[in-house]
């Protein structure tokens, strides 16, 4: 299997979820170098690799940056998108701080590379495979890479407190993450989107592009896309924030209750722990 790109570039705009601000992103094919991004709205800005160790912010979203400043947040449904599509090496220019929402899942953005359509290069695809279990833990939740001949996820939630969620689990692969985790949209309760307005952030949240419920129900018009849209949703996020390895990965990622701050400290140990893995 060679590496991918894009066959030409293209333009995506839309709005940040938690800025509310407009955007447009232009992704350029690459040959090599992996996912990075580029804010063109900053005057000689360094490119930012899309890697773990340029994670700088996990609260809510994940960001990547060089600095503060110098950064770019919510990568994470972007990335499961390229990731689905097989893309290996793009640059994806920003006039922004935030990737745009779109519908609140990553459809949006597979359907803009799939009709761009991809581009075999000539370099051989490494993929990273897990040889030894890893787990990370704290007081919130667990997650796990185990070995496995494909890329695999499962995610568990535990909404106990929200009886219009409640616990939910998904299993998806490699070959199911196209159709049955990249069309489930963020979410969010009602009663949260004031108190993040009020702290600046979800700015950009409506009922359309998001899954809002609130204690008794869902509040979207358009209803739940899949049953478990929820943990469907943490999936995608997890592929997407996994996807800061630097490589296609052959992993069993199993999660239960995790988010951006587990998926990102699971790879800092992983990589601090050489013997684990192997490029391959
Ligand atoms: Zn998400």
């Amino acid at each position: 299997m060679f590496e991918q790109t894009l066959k030409t570039f293209f333009e995506f705009e839309g709005t940040g979820l938690h800025t509310g601000r407009p955007v447009t992103l232009t992704v350029y094919p690459q040959t090599t170098g992996g996912i990075r991004f580029r804010r063109c709205d900053i005057l000689f800005s360094e490119v930012i690799p899309a890697r773990y160790d340029f994670v700088i912010n996990t609260r809510m979203n994940t960001m990547i940056g060089t600095d503060e400043t110098n950064s770019v947040s919510t990568i994470e449904h972007f990335m499961g998108a390229l990731y689905m599509a097989g893309i290996d090496h793009a640059l994806i220019e920003i006039n922004g701080p935030e990737l745009p929402l779109a519908d609140g899942s990553a459809q949006p953005f597979l359907d803009a590379i799939e009709a761009v359509g991809l581009l075999d290069l000539e370099t051989k695809r490494k993929t990273l495979v897990v040889k030894k279990e890893i787990v990370f833990e704290n007081e919130t939740a667990r997650v796990e890479l185990h070995p496995c001949d494909t890329f695999k996820i499962t995610q568990s939630i535990d909404f106990a407190h929200e009886p219009t969620i409640g616990r939910q689990e998904h299993t998806a692969t490699i070959d199911t993450f196209a159709t049955d985790v990249a069309g489930a949209r963020t979410f969010g309760n009602i009663s949260d989107h004031e108190k993040l307005k009020a702290m600046g952030l979800a700015q950009g949240a409506t009922l359309d592009n998001l899954l809002v419920y609130d204690h008794e129900k869902v509040l979207s018009p358009t209803g739940l896309r899949f049953e478990n849209e929820v943990v469907r949703h943490k999936v995608l996020d997890s592929i997407g924030d996994l996807f800061t390895c630097g490589y296609r990965l052959h992993a069993h990622f199993v999660t239960h209750k995790g988010g951006h701050f587990h998926n990102n400290e699971i790879l800092k140990k992983l990589f601090s722990h050489p013997d684990t893995f192997q490029i391959i």
